[in-house]
């Protein structure tokens, strides 16, 4: 199941899932109703799976455009049932995250929710919050969530209420507890090509390769004295004759402005040049003095490689104190995508 809620992690949720579709996946997640609908509205085919809340007077929209949504506890479902319309769900069973889902040991209340006439129960999961870690007691954790699943799994079954598709993992849950056989594992983050922070180490080790570079442009190059500051706040001063060249990315754009003051750089002619003084909302001013034959207008890499220099997201998310998934789904709308295969 490909996770492609906020945008796709920002890569584009039209263009990817219609690229999954190419692919053979006929599965996908996203966090809310909207999010599904303008899916459908774009012609994606499958079963789309709202991971998240719909408010009940958009109820009717599930029904309309063939969505599943998720029972977020057997309160929710009693709403849904109300409905009158036969709506396809999963259910969310808490584990010990304790944000979305049904208590996995409140039998009582995993019997109403079979008892709603309305429901078409096609699947049953849950979702593991420290499978990113190998550290012992997050193992220990990662492994009672997965008993308490299995357990309440065989329960429904031990009592004739169909799980239908089972499903637990994430991306962390497949590279940490692989040997995990459902029906589905909804996977994001991986699905893009990155993990989430730099140095996290899994147990099973894939050659991911990211889908997506940030790129753009040189709006201007200029040349300031010894002892002149750039931007806002006047942050950098410079200690020499400096070349600096102004570049048309900001932190609308989604890029972190905590990378100011030289903690994050960028690639021009495959050389690394800081960003000197504040990300601004729309520019940002990097430092290129030691940079031979930049023109106005010529590219600048953000996310990517270029020439022998390369930047990763991952790189990005911890020069900003983030991970690549709040990186890379805060990638804004203004920025142009384009799609190459
Ligand atoms: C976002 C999300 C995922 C995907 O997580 P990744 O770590 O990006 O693979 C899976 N399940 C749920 C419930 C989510 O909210």
């Amino acid at each position: 199941m490909a996770v492609v809620k906020a945008n796709a992690y920002g890569h584009g949720d039209v263009e990817v899932s219609k690229a999954l579709n190419r692919a053979g996946v006929y599965s996908f997640a996203v966090a809310t109703i909207t999010e599904g609908i303008d899916l459908r509205k774009h012609g994606v085919e499958g079963d789309i799976l709202v991971l998240g809340y719909t408010n009940p007077k958009d109820i009717s929209s599930l029904v309309h455009y063939h969505l599943i949504q998720t029972v977020v506890d057997s309160t929710y479902a009693e709403t849904l049932n109300r409905y009158g319309k036969k709506i396809k769900v999963h259910i969310k069973l808490d584990t010990g995250m304790h944000r979305l889902g049904e208590m996995f040991d409140n039998i009582p209340n995993i019997k109403r929710i079979y008892g709603c006439k309305n429901l078409i129960i096609g699947g049953t999961y849950s979702h593991l919050c420290v499978a990113d870690s190998l550290n012992p007691s997050d193992i220990e954790f990662s492994r009672y969530q997965i008993d308490c699943f299995y357990q309440t799994i065989k329960c429904m079954d031990d009592l004739g209420l169909d799980p239908g598709k089972i499903h637990i993992q994430s991306s962390y849950g497949v590279l940490n507890y692989p040997e995990l056989q459902c029906d589905y594992a909804r996977i994001g983050i991986a699905l893009y090509g990155v993990l989430s922070s730099k140095d996290d180490k899994t147990k099973l080790s894939v050659d991911l390769r990211p889908v997506l570079s940030l790129k753009a442009r040189i709006v201007t190059i200029k040349q300031i004295a010894i002892g002149e500051t750039v931007g806002y706040g006047r942050q950098f001063t410079a200690d020499r004759d400096t070349k600096i060249a102004v570049v048309s990315i900001g932190y609308a754009d989604g890029l972190p402005r905590n990378l100011s003051c030289g903690r994050g750089a960028v690639l021009i002619n495959g050389e690394y040049a800081p960003i000197i003084g504040r990300v601004c909302m729309d520019q940002l001013m990097v430092d290129i003095t030691h940079i031979k034959n930049v023109e106005q207008g010529d590219v600048v890499t953000i996310i990517g490689q270029d020439g022998r220099g390369r930047i990763s997201a991952e790189q990005i998310a911890k020069e900003s104190g983030t991970i690549t998934n709040e990186l890379l789904s805060r990638l804004g709308n203004r920025l142009e995508r384009i799609y190459s295969r």
